[in-house]
């Protein structure tokens, strides 16, 4: 280290004269001791590392003054009091968004959810009888009426919901899988991986594009415990492909007294097909096959809390709820309120592709979104300035989060530039707002997809839009 560097690092400034300088400031969020030193020594020491990093360059590093310091500290602790996790406008387009937090909830799940929050609640406590209760009678009787199933149960995740499941059934035994169907989710979800963690035998069957039904037979043995079929939700497979049917599995799962398990992945209770759109499995066609136990995502399609549904035969599933580890898996009570609304709006089917936002943007016909897309230049029209250009024009949303894969579905985007500023600054802009705006970009046009973007959500982006710091000079 050479002398200057020397010098420089013993001129940063101590902790205790930070937190003498802080004292006297009148803050506006004072933040207890603890925490306001351990930020002190945050930011001292990364002023040390930048002073270390910039030794063998050329040139003076200047060190901030103890005042500069402690303004910076400040800063990083009124930081603490801001939100982190918040409301985003999702103008990308994917409609299945993981990283945006999949599904929107629907007024009612919200009304649901936060009501329940607010007080004690009847969780596990039966009112009529005055005693203990159970937490999944909330959504049973919807779920087994809505699906045909005799049973139903549901924990954190899909993710968990497989896992318990094949920890119950399978334990010390041997599934039986297609190796077509040993996918990936993504996040860390692989079928190879959850089963060895839950204690199950994978055997792997058939080939990558092709598994028959005689394949799975030949594999039974005494060791066997579950033959399972996992939807390969999020990659489709084309050309010389074959696979054992659900209604044949069953068949053979009889044949040989195995339970059949089937992770539909993104599970759905209206037709798709209705709507033009590829099928996805039925969630009620799938119990009609005579599977014994379904398990699928609460935030996929169904447009729901993250949540793992787990619905088949009574037996397996009064085991599947004794296990110690459905303890751990457990769902809580804010996401058990809003899936019961959730589900409810599906007694009318109707309803649930106006009021979950995930069946609509899927459904929505393109005049609607190209209405919605003029509505919204006029608005920023009328209050932007003249450095922005505006243009509509037509483009494809995709649908995202591991259905449907390659599906795109046609609609309006909205174009934004700025006279002097790239498209990519401007994306970056939107992410700092208030309000975070997450748009794509393509061509050097930042492009707001109004598939994804709700009716009540254009007032916030014209009002995100017209803050200064969108257009400011770089
Ligand atoms: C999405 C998915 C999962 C994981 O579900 P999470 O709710 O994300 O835990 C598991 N299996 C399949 C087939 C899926 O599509």
């Amino acid at each position: 280290m050479d002398e200057q560097t020397q010098a420089l690092l013993r001129g940063l400034p101590k902790i205790d004269e930070l937190l003498l300088i802080l004292e006297k400031r009148n803050q506006d969020h004072p933040a207890p001791r603890e925490v306001t030193r351990s930020v002190c020594r945050d930011v001292v020491d990364n002023l040390r590392r930048s002073v270390m990093r910039k030794e063998d360059k050329e040139g003076t590093v200047r060190l901030p003054m103890a005042e500069e310091v402690a303004a910076a500290v400040e800063k990083r602790i009124q930081m603490l009091h801001r939100r982190r996790l918040r409301r985003v406008i999702n103008a990308t387009g994917v409609i299945l968004h993981t990283n945006l937090g999949r599904a929107p909830l629907c007024r009612e799940a919200i009304d649901q959810l936060t009501a329940v929050s607010e007080g004690y609640s009847n969780l596990e406590f039966d009112l009529k009888r005055g005693e203990r209760g159970i937490r999944y009678d909330h959504i049973r009787e919807l779920l087994c009426l809505l699906s045909g199933v005799e049973d139903a149960m549901a924990v954190n995740n899909n993710a968990a919901a497989v896992f318990l499941a094949l920890n119950t059934l399978a334990e010390n035994k041997e599934v039986i899988v297609s190796r077509g169907e040993l996918v990936e989710i993504g996040g860390e979800f692989r079928i190879p991986e959850i089963m060895e963690k839950s204690g199950a035998r994978l055997r792997e069957v058939g080939t990558t594009n092709r598994t028959r039904l005689v394949d799975y037979e030949r594999a039974i043995n005494p060791e066997t415990g579950l033959i399972l079929k996992v939807h390969s939700s999020n990659f489709k497979m084309i050309g010389f492909t074959e696979e054992a049917s659900l209604e044949e599995l069953v068949a053979l799962g009889k044949k040989y007294q195995l339970p059949v398990m089937y992770d539909v992945g993104s599970g759905c209770f209206v037709d798709l097909a209705e709507y033009g759109l590829p099928s996805e499995p039925v969630i009620r066609d799938v119990a009609a096959a005579g599977v014994d136990v379904l398990t699928f995502s609460g935030d996929k399609m169904l447009g729901g809390p993250q949540a793992g549904i787990i619905l088949g035969r009574r037996n397996l599933l009064e085991k599947i709820k004794k296990n110690p580890l459905n303890r751990a898996l457990r769902i809580d009570k804010l996401t058990l309120a809003a899936l019961e609304s959730t589900l409810r709006i599906y007694l009318s089917p109707r309803e649930a592709v106006d009021r979950l936002r995930i069946l609509k943007a899927l459904t929505e016909p393109i005049s609607d979104v190209t209405r919605r897309a003029r509505k919204l230049l006029a608005m920023l029209k009328r209050v932007l300035p003249s450095s922005f250009s505006l243009v509509l024009k037509s483009g494809e949303s995709m649908v995202g989060g591991g259905a449907l894969p390659g599906m795109t579905i046609p609609t309006m985007l909205l174009g934004v530039r700025i006279a002097g500023l790239s498209a990519s600054r401007l994306e970056e802009r939107l992410r700092q707002l208030e309000i975070p705006i997450i748009a794509r970009v393509a061509n050097d046009e930042l492009l707001l997809d109004l598939r994804t973007i709700g009716e009540e959500e254009l007032k916030i982006i014209r009002d995100e839009l017209s803050s200064p710091a969108v257009s400011a000079k770089d």
